[in-house]
């Protein structure tokens, strides 16, 4: 049976962290000692992870020393961050895997994500990225450098690119291969580096795609048994800001869409987990779950979390 195992970002980097080397291994390591779990279950897994908080300090840091150093693209960015997570997360899991007992390589592989620049995205882009300006700054910023700014709701202005869909994993037959080897892939880190047919060639653009559509997606290609997105909460909530919380355990994909569709869950944080989750399911028929990354056994056996189906 193989599993899709998407990581939040923040599952990585707890929101309370500040990002230092140590934070970043003890969370690995939690989320390694997890996923190690699954796999002594008998599982085959494919781990996919996301990097808003580790790609949003490359971009600070670079747009902090604009003049020492040449900027380097978005498409840049995220491949870094694909090695340095991916770095984390197979050491971390080949050890937690040798306690147990199991003799098993993890492999990271930098991965593309083809997407369309017809995407509406692209003409009316959604995604905050980066750190926070004031309106002069951010003035200065997209005439130099054709930036598109959006105020936030605290009063700051933040660039913000476009979020296409995903429509192919370009590194899914490697992957295949790799799981045929009993090798663990971890790929399509931070939704994968974006690239768009440009008369006939292949170019990276400056975008980002949801690392949750891209597992979705990912786990398709892969005919997966099942897509598990593991974050920070217990799984899927109606009302989820209000007293009267109500966590769901098991639902149909057509009953999740309409809450969906009603807007319990929001852009950039449930919302796309929902939309991925109803995705894999539709097309599959088989099941997805959203839950807990330190309960991930349970998360994938459905005696935890929320699990959706067909
Ligand atoms: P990740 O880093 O794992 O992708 P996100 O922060 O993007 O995590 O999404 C998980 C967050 O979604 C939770 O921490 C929770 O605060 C928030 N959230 C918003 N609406 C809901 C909901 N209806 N049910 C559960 N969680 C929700
Ligand atoms: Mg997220």
């Amino acid at each position: 049976m193989l599993i899709v195992v998407a990581l939040g970002g923040n599952a990585l980097q707890p929101k309370e962290s500040r990002g230092y080397p140590e934070e970043q291994w003890a969370a690995v390591r939690k989320a390694a000692r997890a996923l190690a779990e699954i796999v002594r279950e008998g599982f085959e897994i494919v781990i996919t992870h996301g990097n808003g908080p580790q790609v949003g300090y490359l971009l600070e840091a670079m747009e902090s020393m604009p003049l020492k150093k040449p900027r380097q693209t978005l498409d840049l960015a995220v491949a870094m961050t694909q090695g340095w997570l991916g770095f984390l997360i197979a050491h971390s899991l080949e050890e937690e895997l040798a306690r147990l007992g199991v003799a098993k390589r993890a492999a990271v592989i930098p991965t593309r994500v083809l997407v369309s620049l017809d995407d509406p995205e692209f003409l009316n882009p959604s995604k905050p990225v980066g750190g926070y300006y004031g309106r002069e700054e951010a003035e200065v910023l997209s005439k130099t450098l054709g930036w598109i700014f959006k105020e936030d709701p605290r009063g700051d202005y933040r660039r913000v690119v476009p979020s296409p869909r995903p429509l192919k994993i370009l590194e899914t037959p490697i992957l295949k291969s790799l799981l045929e080897e009993n090798i663990v892939p971890i790929a399509a880190g931070g939704g994968g580096i974006p690239v768009a047919s440009v008369e006939g060639t292949l170019k990276p653009v400056e975008a980002v795609i949801d690392k949750d559509l891209a597992s979705s997606l990912l786990a398709v290609e892969l005919d997966a048994d099942m897509l598990a997105i593991l974050t920070d909460v217990p799984g899927v909530a109606l009302n989820y800001h209000t007293p009267k919380r109500l966590w769901l355990r098991r639902v149909k994909a057509r009953e999740l869409k309409k809450y969906y569709e009603r807007g319990e869950f929001p852009p950039g944080s449930m919302g796309p987990k929902v939309l991925a989750a109803i995705e894999f399911v539709e097309k599959t028929g088989r099941k997805a779950s959203i839950g807990l990354l330190e309960e991930a056994l349970k998360v994938v056996k459905g005696d935890s979390g929320t699990l959706i189906e067909a």
